[in-house]
């Protein structure tokens, strides 16, 4: 049995190094292929000021939590704003890759999936000035039916992915079965998997998104110190438009998608905070060395 832990509990005995990544994109980019997105509301320059905006109170909150982070970011933001890039890399934080366009790779080709990549790899590292280890695919969208993505990112020079989730509850993505907590996969890359726990037979994600919005923030320090007791770190994902004080107001969404998208979205940087308390972070290109991931 594991002990209850309240919000006010401070954990110090553990020696369990958990990753806080964010996924570095703007709202609407986020959502144009979870629902339609009116016209008006596509519009770039916007979507770079909320970024930046973001991202800054993102970085600033992460700093006062003394966390060091992965930021998982897309190649077209290195591109349009390298500031934001180089602002992430200047406070002590892991540069990571998002894809180009946070397209779902559900729908490309391996061509087109490996010239993405390449593109977004040696961009980032260029504006970075560091070299780039990591690869998230946008919305998960690395699924079962075709793992081929996996191949293709060792080809290329990754050292670790971040994309499954051993669930099959999700609409859009899921890979069920697979190992849960980091484990090498058959082709020698690391996987660094999106964080579960089981209920009713069930293999349910938490401490991400929507997740993290929407569980009572004692629930989910419970579930992190109940894989403390195992010894397994916890991958927790965030975005900037869930942190920060900027995300625009879509109108004319079904009440589904307006509680899925905004519920808890205005002090989200609150719930974080609350969740991540006591606990122990770092990188995860850090954790991975820790665990044996040869470079
Ligand atoms: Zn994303």
């Amino acid at each position: 049995m594991w002990a209850p832990i309240g919000e006010r509990s401070t954990i110090t005995d553990s020696q369990t190094t958990h990753c806080l990544s964010i996924d570095v994109e703007g709202f609407v980019e986020s959502m144009q292929e979870s629902f339609t997105v009116p016209g008006t509301y596509i519009d770039r320059t916007r979507e770079s000021s909320e970024i930046g905006a973001n991202v800054e109170a993102t970085l600033e909150l992460v700093d006062n939590l003394g966390i060091r982070a992965t930021f998982f970011v897309l190649g077209r933001i290195a591109q349009d704003q390298p500031e934001v890039v180089r602002d992430i890399v200047s406070n002590g934080h892991e540069v990571a890759c998002h894809s180009f366009y946070h397209k779902r790779i559900c729908g490309q080709t391996p061509d087109e999936f490996r010239e993405d990549v390449i593109r977004a790899k040696s961009l980032l590292e260029d504006v970075a000035g560091q070299r780039v280890y990591g690869f998230r695919a946008p919305d998960f969208s690395i699924v079962s039916e075709s793992m081929w993505e996996l191949a293709i990112l060792k080809e290329v020079g990754f050292k670790y992915d971040a994309s499954l989730t051993p669930t099959d509850i999700h609409d859009v993505y899921g890979n069920p079965g697979i190992e849960k907590g980091i484990h090498v996969l058959s082709n020698g890359l690391c996987e660094f998997p999106a964080s579960t726990f089981a209920l009713f037979g069930k293999s349910i994600p938490f401490g991400g998104g929507g997740y993290m919005r929407l569980y009572p923030v004692w629930y989910t320090r419970r579930l992190i110190h109940k894989h403390e007791l195992n010894d397994l770190p916890c991958m927790l994902y965030m975005h900037p438009y869930e942190l920060g004080p900027e995300i625009p107001q879509i109108q004319g969404i079904s009440l589904y998608r307006k509680y899925r998208h905004y519920h808890n979205v205005s002090i989200g940087s609150n719930r974080l905070a609350r969740v991540v308390n006591g606990f122990r972070f770092d990188t995860a290109i850090s954790i991975l060395r820790k665990h044996g991931l040869k470079e």
